[in-house]
């Protein structure tokens, strides 16, 4: 066994466990961040940055590496399945924000934080193909367990082993498999025309009979066209695999979105040229009272896996990562850093994810679907008010973090 590797040993190098390396490096506290993948692949397809996680990646110095990865979101806009308008704001700096959103291919932000972690802690500060099995831990300190590596040890352990984390279920060994929320996604890239300004986030129809999100992560390269992010989700009896890189089918969803045409976009035609579709059901779990068990916590997905129905998955992970930093940098390498981390993260994090079961933005699309049940409408303020609308997405940002006011108000957490 190697002596102790570093104050803070994270499990998992994926958004959180990255974000968490970098913040804790700025706080000068030592820590490691073992990968179980061989190596690292350009997986996944798009992810929306909002304003609260900018924010805490502009305090890292990130902004300007992810400027030129991703595309500025100016407008969210949502319309029904006829392709009738219904609602949009101006998202992020758009809105009066300090910071961006910004939409962007989850490779790409992974990458931008990988790069920016062997730059500044030094190439081994991730090791790959480190797959953890368990922690242990002692009065002195922690060690982690690999199947194919020899044990680390350090001081504390944050599992950021996302939705299947290991350290997890190591607390919770009765937990059982993610719960599944009765709709599936497949989503993908293609490079397509830009539509609604070559810089707005779409929402439209409803689950029931296929509801779409659509937004551009790429701009174009010289004489070529933006790279479009779309998810195609729908309700079904049966959840498909829950694996990140499973392979769907176009006959899937097909019978769903044939024939659905906006003057604006092309949606079936753009869903058929894409080479590969992906496919992913909508699962989470329901929140945990505690993370922490003396030197162990969780974070990110490991701690509250949520529907991604929020933009807030990749965004409450990084917030975790920098509040929990906070306390670090505060208390030390501690059993007490870690929980103060719990006390404020759990109950708010908690929130998001119940909310995004039942209450969050694109539930504007439910409401018009249930009450224009289904139907053209003549004019949208028949069937819901501009107040009911923007008080759904208003509700929620106060829920999730990001309403402007507390946003710019609230001190630096690291
Ligand atoms: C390959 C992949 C593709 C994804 N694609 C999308 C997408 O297209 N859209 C979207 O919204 N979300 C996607 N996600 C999920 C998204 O990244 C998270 O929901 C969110 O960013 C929260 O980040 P996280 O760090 O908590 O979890 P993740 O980003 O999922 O990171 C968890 C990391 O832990 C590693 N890991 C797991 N088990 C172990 C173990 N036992 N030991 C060591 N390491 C372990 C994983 O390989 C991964 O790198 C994807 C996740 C992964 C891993």
């Amino acid at each position: 066994m190697s002596g102790r590797d570093a104050d803070v040993l994270i499990v998992g190098g994926g958004i959180g466990g990255l974000a968490l390396a970098l913040s804790l490096h700025q706080a000068g506290v030592s820590c490691r961040v073992f990968e179980s993948a061989p190596e690292v692949l350009p997986l996944g397809v798009g992810i929306n940055l909002l304003p609260h996680a900018m924010r805490e990646l502009s305090e890292l110095g990130l902004a300007e590496a992810l400027a030129a990865q991703c595309i500025e979101t100016r407008e969210l806009a949502f319309y029904s399945r006829h392709g009738q308008f219904i609602f949009k704001e101006p998202r992020g700096r758009y809105a009066g924000y300090d910071w961006p959103q910004l939409s962007i291919h989850r490779a790409d932000l992974h990458k931008v934080l990988l790069d920016a972690v062997r730059a500044r802690l030094g190439d081994d500060a991730v090791q790959l193909g480190h797959r953890c099995l368990k922690a242990e831990q002692d009065a002195h300190g922690v060690t982690l367990h690999f199947d194919r590596a020899e044990p680390h040890t350090g001081r504390l352990v944050v599992g950021c082993d996302g939705i299947h984390s290991a350290i997890r279920l190591q607390l919770y060994p009765d937990q059982g498999p993610p719960k599944y929320s009765g709709v599936n996604m497949w989503r993908g890239t293609v490079p397509w025309p830009a539509f609604l300004g070559g810089d707005t986030m779409v929402s439209t129809g409803w689950m029931t009979v296929g509801k779409t999100v659509i937004y551009p992560v790429r701009p174009a390269p010289p004489g070529g066209l933006p790279l479009i992010n779309w998810v195609a989700e729908l309700e079904r009896p049966e959840a498909v695999r829950q694996d990140w890189t499973g392979r769907g089918k176009l006959s899937d969803i097909m019978p769903a979105f044939a024939g659905l045409k906006f003057d604006w976009l092309d949606i079936s035609g753009m869903i058929e040229s894409t080479g590969e579709i992906l496919e992913y059901p909508m699962v989470d779990r329901d929140p945990l009272d505690r993370w922490t068990f003396g030197r162990v916590t969780l974070l990110g997905d490991a701690a509250h896996p949520m529907y991604p129905r929020g933009s807030n998955g990749a965004g409450q992970a990084i917030v975790d990562a920098r509040f929990l930093t906070g306390q670090i940098k505060k208390l030390g390498a501690t059993e007490e850093a870690l929980k103060e981390y719990e006390k404020v993260r759990n109950p708010v994090t908690a929130k998001v994810v119940l909310t995004n079961r039942t209450d969050p933005p694109d539930s504007i699309l439910r409401e018009v679907w249930q009450r224009s049940k289904g139907e053209r409408f003549a004019r949208i303020e028949d069937v819901i008010s501009t107040a009911e609308l923007e008080a759904i997405s208003d509700r929620y940002k106060k829920i999730a973090g990001f309403d402007r006011e507390t946003l710019r108000t609230r001190p630096s957490f690291v």
